[in-house]
């Protein structure tokens, strides 16, 4: 646990841990590899993830690398409330999906007990802050800032290139839509 726990690792609270970045930074990797190890030590796992995200699985979270963890599709974070009130770690992919109130529902679970591993952008396609993470990035105890490598010139990169004109904050998409740019060859598409 040492390297998502560079302070001390907590022993009978809960707490929040927040994994932001762009597309293709390796997100859903790193929360699928946290919640693999949880598992791996006998933690009652549960998942989550928004209904608008069915890219590739209706019932499992899957990064672009295909690893694949078992998922529950939900539309409400009160659903989240409900439905996680006996797992004791919490993974929610595609945070940026979900309404503001998102933030409430991480911290009353954190304040049961549960260790909640939340994982989304935190910028929009313009390079805008993505709410609700960085309402989440404010109360979390750990943040890990995951970097892609830009398409263009190879630095690191934590911007999302849109590859098609849409004003549109949400369009549902993966490498045929994006792509990852660091901050010079980032550019927001017009007509
Ligand atoms: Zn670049």
């Amino acid at each position: 646990m040492s390297e998502s726990f560079p302070h001390s690792v907590p022993k009978d609270i809960g707490w929040i841990e927040v994994i932001a970045g762009c597309m293709f930074s390796g997100k859903t990797e790193e929360l699928i590899r946290r919640l693999r190890r949880a598992k791996i030590a006998k933690q009652s796992v549960m998942v989550f993830k928004p209904t608008i995200d069915n890219r590739y699985s209706e019932s499992e979270i899957v990064s672009h690398n295909e690893q694949a963890l078992p998922s529950k599709l939900v539309t409400s974070t009160q659903e989240i409330l409900e439905l996680a009130k006996d797992a004791k770690v919490i993974g929610i992919d595609e945070v940026q999906f979900f309404s503001p109130d998102i933030v409430d529902v991480c911290n009353k679970l954190a304040n049961q007990g549960k260790r909640v591993i939340v994982a989304g952008l935190d910028q929009d396609y313009k390079g805008i802050p993505f709410e609700p993470v960085p309402q989440l990035l404010a109360i979390a105890e750990y943040i890990t800032k995951t970097l892609a490598i830009c398409v263009e010139c190879g630095n690191p990169a934590d911007k999302t290139q849109r590859k098609v004109v849409s004003s549109e904050r949400v369009l549902v998409g993966a490498s045929n839509l994006y792509e990852a740019r660091c901050r010079r060859c980032h550019f927001i598409p017009s007509e």
